[in-house]
């Protein structure tokens, strides 16, 4: 059997399979000409005899999914809070505000106790105009020594994430509920959100962002005010403040739980829809 690729493509094209197959997707659709067209299994793509000849010229198969059919987004859906209005739908907006101000405003903050235990400020990071913003709970360990949001293993999973949606991180913006590390990892407290929300709220108005998109339980109970576990609304469009707004899991679940990509790549697809973004589209050889 002839020689298809060398070694060095051969292993790019596996990591990129492997990345996919994290992800769930276990069938390809190559477009090879009128002969050649179809589902292909990772497998077929790695090892069969080209359908034409290759040469190594040939850029990289983009051996990416056809993207599912898109149902038209349900009607937004409300989460009752359990008591009262969440303390982020109370909160007014800031008149000529921008990012800078509300950074500036923050300054060195000793508004909570966590501000005891932490290295940097992890205020956001990411494009000031995005059409996407990802929301997590509080910064870890690497977070809180580089004052980047997701810089960790958890945020170089959520940057796969966002290069399999066709965006690069400096595309969408990214920032937690709470702006300081939360010892030993735990979830920020009542009082730390009470605290930090604003800080949010104010990016989240300045940016304006057509989506939202909360990672993980602690951020989408703490920022919907509700007590219900996120597998029951996950994957759901919620209306939060005049945005679209969707809750999945966090990266650092999924490191945990490799299945549940699967779930996520469903939510993320939805959020594509929402925007108008397609798979990049695959070279043809
Ligand atoms: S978590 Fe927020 S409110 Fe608390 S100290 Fe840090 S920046 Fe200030």
């Amino acid at each position: 059997m002839p020689e298809r690729f060398s070694a060095s493509l051969q292993q790019k094209i596996e990591d990129r399979l492997r990345y996919y197959e994290d992800l769930g997707i276990r069938l390809f659709y190559t477009d090879r000409g009128p002969s050649g067209a179809g589902v292909a299994s990772r497998q077929a793509l790695v090892s069969a005899p080209p359908a034409t000849s290759i040469t190594e010229e040939i850029p990289l198969p983009k051996s990416l999914p056809k993207p599912a059919p898109m149902k038209a987004a349900p009607p937004p859906l409300v989460i009752a809070p359990p008591a009262g209005p969440s303390l982020f739908e109370s909160f007014d907006k800031v008149k000529d505000d921008t990012l800078l101000k509300t950074r500036e405003d923050l300054g060195e903050c000793t508004r909570c106790k966590l501000h005891k235990g932490r290295n940097k400020i992890v205020f956001g990071d990411g494009n000031p105009k995005a059409q996407l913003v990802f929301v997590g709970e509080g910064p870890g360990a690497d977070e809180d020594m580089q004052g980047l949001p997701f810089v960790g293993r958890a945020g170089k999973l959520l940057t796969q994430m966002i290069e399999a949606m066709g965006l690069e991180r400096k595309d969408v913006y990214i920032c937690n509920v709470v702006k300081c590390r939360p010892p030993d990892n735990r979830a920020p407290e009542p009082d730390e959100v009470a605290a930090c929300s604003p800080f949010l709220m104010r990016q989240i108005d300045v940016i304006h962002p057509k989506v939202i998109v909360c990672l993980g339980a602690t951020a989408a109970k703490t920022i919907l005010n509700t007590t219900r576990g996120i597998s029951q609304f996950r994957g759901e469009w919620l209306e939060w403040r005049g945005h679209k707004l969707m809750a999945t899991y966090h990266p650092a679940y999924l490191l945990r739980n490799p299945p549940a990509k699967a779930d996520v790549w469903k939510d993320l697809q939805k959020v594509m829809a929402e925007l108008g973004l397609q798979l990049p589209k695959k070279s043809k050889s």
